[in-house]
């Protein structure tokens, strides 16, 4: 059985994570609580990956056609994986549960097909949804990609300038907070010194550290 939190169903803890997973979808596909997501588009799938390595990547929201991270930064974080060159952990999947902080797709009413960045208001009705899966997870590291994803998992309002790459813990999870890795995101990333080409690599170097450090 489900419980409701202020409107928004959310599943029971029974089935483990792909009862979870399946439950969330459930809950997602009569979820109205967002008036400015109208007509509700929903992903074809919801949160992805392994849940072997204990860790989570959170982004902000789905694709424009409710894609598998496969936006610009996607890409981005897909070509950084690509670089640390490991035989066992090829794409995100292998690596990261991935998930996302709204899971509605919050289409941009002025660019037909695009996406806008979801509001505040869109992440804190939908955290319920993260909280479940991390508690489920218990996850080692959360890596929140993007201020609306970090503001996801921590509940409070995140400025980005500052809590770039900081890691703190919440509990007995580590919660990294990091810039998306997008074009649109130029000044943000010019201002911690990156270019798309150096914080690609940037990415790369961590990757390859979360890979060692499944190895020890
Ligand atoms: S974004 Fe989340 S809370 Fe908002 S309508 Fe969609 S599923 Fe519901």
């Amino acid at each position: 059985m489900g419980t409701a939190t202020a409107g928004l169903r959310v599943p029971g803890g029974s089935g483990g994570i792909a009862g979870l997973v399946h439950g969330i979808r459930a809950g997602v596909a009569s979820c109205r609580l967002c008036p400015a997501m109208k007509p509700f588009r929903k992903p074809p799938a919801e949160s992805f990956g392994t849940t072997r390595t204990g860790y989570v990547l959170v982004a902000e929201a789905p694709g424009p056609s409710g894609d598998l991270f496969r936006d610009a930064s996607g890409a981005v974080l897909r070509e950084a994986l690509a670089q640390a060159r490991d035989g066992e952990y090829r794409t995100l999947e292998d690596l990261f549960f991935v998930t996302h902080a709204v899971r509605c797709i919050p289409g941009n009413p002025k660019a037909k097909g695009k996406t806008r960045a979801p509001k505040r208001s869109e992440c804190g009705a939908c955290r319920p949804y993260l909280a479940f899966e991390l508690r489920a997870l218990h996850p080692k590291l959360v890596l929140a990609v993007g201020g609306k994803a970090a503001e996801a998992v921590l509940g409070r309002p995140v400025v980005m300038d500052e809590e770039h790459g900081q890691r703190r813990r919440i509990g007995d999870i580590e919660l990294l907070t990091v810039l998306v890795p997008s074009p649109h995101n130029r000044g943000a990333l010019k201002r911690h010194g990156f270019g798309m080409e150096s914080y690609t690599r940037w990415f790369a170097g961590l990757f390859g550290a979360l890979i060692d450090d499944l190895r020890r």
